[in-house]
């Protein structure tokens, strides 16, 4: 009987599984030059750390976490974001004493939200992000926008579209929560129950709502931007004229609030929609956060951090064909031809693996026809051929599967021609290419 997956996950193999692995390192790269060092924390966490951060007004905490007692009756999440963890482990590991602040981290994996399944929506899926704990100058804000703005740009993304608002310092919120409030009060009765729970809980989180009816009210709601404190006021300005100055074009959203409750002054949506319109919503997040890290048990220190959704990202980069570089390469595939030469191609791979060739082997007695069909499979660019004669010769056919010629070698000759034959399709591909020597994914022998 066969086992279905479980809904909202999904098996990520072949190009898919390529195509995150270009993103993530193009992300780390990016992380890597704005000096971010990687953090790796536990998958699952206790629960209290995210009712904390994320928030109890959040739908995230309200209603989509995956939480279950352990067997010793602990109450145990696996985290439905990465950035809780992280601060619980600056936390615990005392990293704000015994380090130099800004305490900048990025991280990589999976994580899980009990969501209605959709596109680009998932039950588990993975999350790039960086956090910078420790300054509060609104630059370090423009610092991680503009790391967001960079890796997408280092991604292929020609045009995004970048979504801000602030929700100020604690005094702006105080006093806009006051202003929603009364706004609406005079609604109640024609909102939805999720809503009316958001009334009382965090009447901010209204405005989030995706109930049409709900959403036209929240339309003509209080501006957030009216009662910003002058402080906050002055330091939104300070990012948006500085974002101006960059070039880095931006819309205001005044309905912009996030799903997750420890953000204070700017908050920030990365969108993109496909050439043919197709829209995932959100490819990275995120915002400032003042509080978070006291409220887990630390310092009074403020952060900021963003995330990217990998599932996310690959949905539209495949579809704008942004995922250029990331077919499989092989550069020889081994072939034996009858059982004897078996052994034969596995030793021979060995010795080419050692001097740093990609190499696929056959390791079984198959036909001519399923070799090549292999051959185009791994998109190799040399076939080796090993059978009875070459054995006895101490020799192997080489065959080039892109013009189909071929030639019989000494196999004493083989390891200088094929660097040659290497070598001069670099040099020839670096003719063609403007690719700088180390941006290029053909094989190099340095
Ligand atoms: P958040 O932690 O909600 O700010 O989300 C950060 C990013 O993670 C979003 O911009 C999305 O790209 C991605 N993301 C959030 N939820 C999901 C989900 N259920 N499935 C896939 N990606 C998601």
């Amino acid at each position: 009987m066969e086992i279905n997956i479980v809904k909202g996950t999904h098996d990520v193999f072949d190009d898919e599984a390529r195509g995150f692995d270009y993103i993530e390192m193009v992300l780390k790269a990016v992380a890597d030059l704005y000096s971010f060092n990687q953090i790796r924390t536990p998958i699952i966490e206790h629960t209290e750390l995210f009712t904390r951060s994320v928030g109890e007004s959040s739908d995230i905490v309200r209603k989509e976490m995956y939480t279950f007692l352990d067997k010793g009756d602990r109450s145990i999440t696996l985290r439905p974001e990465l950035t809780a963890g992280v601060m619980r482990s600056i936390v615990l590991n005392k990293l704000y004493a015994t380090k130099d602040l800004p305490i900048k981290n990025y991280y990589v994996g999976p994580c899980f939200r009990y969501e209605r399944p959709q596109a680009g929506r998932y039950r588990q899926f993975n999350q790039f992000g960086v956090e910078s704990v420790g300054v509060t100058s609104p630059f370090q804000d423009l610092e991680v926008i503009m790391l967001g703005y960079d890796a997408l740009r280092y991604l292929g993304f020609k045009k995004v579209n970048l979504v801000i608002n602030s929700l100020g310092d604690k005094e702006s919120r105080e006093n806009y929560r006051e202003a929603l409030k009364n706004y609406f009060a005079a609604h109640l009765d024609e909102m939805c129950s999720d809503c009316k729970e958001r009334f009382n809980i965090n009447p901010l989180r209204i405005l989030d709502c995706k109930v049409p009816s709900d959403h036209e009210l929240a339309l003509n709601a209080p501006k957030m931007r009216d009662y910003l404190t002058p402080s906050a006021k002055a330091r939104f300005e300070l990012i948006t004229k500085t974002l101006d100055d960059y070039g880095i074009p931006y819309e205001i959203d005044d309905s912009l609030v996030r799903g997750l409750d420890y953000y204070s002054h700017i908050i920030f949506e990365f969108h993109y929609q496909t050439e043919s319109g197709v829209d995932v919503g959100a490819i990275g997040a995120g915002g400032h956060y003042d509080s978070l890290l006291s409220e887990v048990g630390g310092p009074e220190l403020s952060g900021v951090g963003i995330a990217f959704g990998i599932e996310r990202l690959y949905a539209v980069m495949k579809e704008d064909n942004l995922l250029k570089d990331t077919e499989v390469k092989t550069d020889i595939y081994v072939m034996p031809i009858g059982e004897k030469a078996i052994e034969h191609a596995f030793s021979l791979a060995q010795v080419l693996r050692a001097n740093a060739y990609r190499v696929e082997v056959c390791l079984e007695n198959k036909s001519f026809k399923q070799l090549f069909k292999r051959a185009e499979h791994v998109n190799a660019q040399l076939a080796l051929i090993i059978g009875d004669n070459e054995i006895a010769n101490n020799e192997v056919i080489i065959k080039d599967l892109h013009t189909q010629k071929q030639v019989n070698l000494p196999l004493d000759n083989l390891l200088s021609t094929l660097d040659m034959m290497f070598n001069t399709e670099e040099e020839e591909h670096h003719e063609h290419c403007d690719h700088e020597h180390h941006e290029c994914s053909c094989h190099h022998e340095e």
